[in-house]
């Protein structure tokens, strides 16, 4: 049976340890993660003025990449909107851009946009967008939709997310000539060894890479990865919560797994 201990939880960061279960079921999360749950982004931008430095596409594309934070719960993707996708407020919100500089330039920040939504906002207010000069002017409306990672990866919800096996690190005292070499190797500071004896500062540091093996010339010290328990880390864009997102993911899962079921129940049984 599948376990989860949760070591690690904040709205960017979560870690916990599934245990029961394979590295496929992990590898099915984490894709489903990057690729299917859905994230907010701008993608349709009408410029009605522009002479910054930027060309119109490249600021639609620096646009594009702003991490927006909103409460998705509210929102639909656009194909299965009731408007059919062309914008409407259960499906899009807007967010408007004018800036004009006089005499002197201004680098204008995604604080800058407003949003139709309060609820909807970069997540960060200081991201730079462009650098105006002298009598500059950029005045734009950018809608944004919920989107895929599969589509693009500016609907990604994650930073980063993955998964890897729990270290498991043994010494042989009998071998080992207390040299200390397999401390001094270890990037991450976890190793510790007092007369020949080992002790770890934090396993979960440990990334497998096998640096401390490598220095030991007494071949006293073995890593391996317990295939039974296995370290998840998600780090959030900051769009949404991490644990909105694994809980997200879990649900598409079981959706994906019921019509797969579904499915299979509608073909001819073999006879
Ligand atoms: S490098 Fe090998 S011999 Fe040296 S302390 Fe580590 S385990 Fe012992
Ligand atoms: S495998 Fe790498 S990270 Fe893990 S204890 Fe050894 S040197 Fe450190
Ligand atoms: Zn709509």
């Amino acid at each position: 049976m599948i376990s989860v201990r949760i070591i690690q939880q904040t709205p960017d960061d979560m870690m916990f340890i599934l245990s029961g279960t394979t590295a496929a079921f992990a590898n099915t999360l984490r894709r489903i993660i990057l690729s299917n749950v859905p994230q907010l982004a701008i993608e349709d931008v009408i410029i009605v003025e522009n002479n910054s430095p930027f060309t119109d596409e490249f600021l639609a594309h620096r646009l594009g990449l702003i991490p927006l934070r909103s409460d998705s719960d509210f929102l639909v993707l656009p194909d299965e909107c009731e408007c059919g996708g062309v914008g409407c407020s259960l499906c899009s919100v807007t967010l408007t851009l004018s800036v004009e500089t006089a005499d002197e330039g201004m680098i204008v920040y995604t604080r800058d946009l407003e949003s139709q939504d309060p609820m909807t906002v970069p997540v960060h207010q200081e991201i730079p967008i462009v650098q105006l000069g002298p009598q500059q002017k950029i005045i734009l409306e950018a809608v944004a939709f919920l989107g895929i990672g599969k589509d693009h990866v500016k609907f990604q919800p994650v930073a980063t997310v993955g998964y890897q096996f729990m270290p498991s690190i043994t010494l042989d005292s009998n071998k080992c000539s207390d040299c200390k070499e397999c401390q001094n190797a270890c990037p991450r500071n976890v190793l510790e060894v007092e007369n020949k004896q080992l002790s770890t500062r934090n396993i979960l540091n440990c990334n497998l890479c096998q640096l401390c093996v490598d220095a030991c010339e007494d071949d006293a010290i073995t890593v391996s990865g317990s295939e039974d328990s296995i370290i998840f880390r998600v780090e959030s864009t900051g769009g949404i919560d991490t644990e909105r997102i694994v809980l997200k993911a879990a649900e598409i899962l079981k959706e994906q797994a019921l019509e797969f079921e579904g499915l299979l129940k509608e073909l001819p049984l073999e006879k």
